[in-house]
């Protein structure tokens, strides 16, 4: 079998709250293989987050191990992380976070300007069925196709792996599988790994 694009080994994380230690996750081992889509599934504080943040380089583990290719994230400082970020990930989260008073397109392409090899934003805005409204600014568009913009943004950075936290944790059930469906569309078309934390 192919190298996996993520090797976690032993992972633990916990956080001190004053007096009290919580245990976020503890000693967990996961392999993510280039081009699968990885569904997260567990009750709210199982550790969700805490993991989606060690494997995107946000958060560090307390013990254990993550390699990303032959890369090893634990190993990296501040700096090293940011860089690996910007090369190799992109992030959904359940909030778009876009520009108010930038277009669809803008909002698309003002990412792309930090990108080592971006895809070309007008084609992402396409990929993900906006290509009509790529001229109307966020607050002309419904939640979900700001979520596809979110999406156009993320995949214009062109990542290996798109993490995704709740991306349609804010949507109705038919809107929230109209994204699912973008984001397959991703995976399938350009080949990025998918993982996503869903409930
Ligand atoms: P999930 O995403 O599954 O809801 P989280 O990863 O957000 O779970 O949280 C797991 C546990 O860690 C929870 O008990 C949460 O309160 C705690 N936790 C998460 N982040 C922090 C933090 N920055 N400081 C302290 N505790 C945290």
């Amino acid at each position: 079998m192919a190298e996996p694009l993520y090797r976690a080994r032993d992972l633990s994380k916990t956080y001190h709250m004053g007096e009290v230690d919580v245990n976020a996750l503890r000693k967990v081992d996961l392999d993510v293989q280039t081009g699968e889509i990885l569904a997260i599934l567990g009750p709210s504080g199982s550790g969700k987050s805490t993991l989606l943040h060690m494997l995107g380089g946000m958060d560090t583990p307390t013990t254990g191990t993550v390699h990303f290719r032959d890369e090893e994230l634990t190993k990296l400082d501040p700096a090293g992380l940011t860089l690996f970020r910007r090369r190799h990930v992109g992030f959904v989260f359940q909030f778009y976070n876009l520009i108010p008073s930038l277009t669809a397109l803008e909002n698309v392409a003002m990412a792309t300007e930090i990108a080592p090899a971006p895809n070309n934003p007008a084609e992402m805005v396409d990929l993900v069925g906006l290509g009509e409204r790529g001229s109307h600014v966020p607050a002309q568009l419904s939640g979900g196709e700001l979520q596809r913009v979110a999406i156009a943004r993320a995949v214009a950075m062109a990542p290996d792996v798109l993490l995704c936290d709740e991306p349609t944790g804010a949507l109705d059930y038919r809107t929230g599988i109209l994204v699912l469906d973008v984001l397959r569309k991703v995976n399938r078309e350009m080949g990025t790994t998918l993982i996503l934390i869903t409930h």
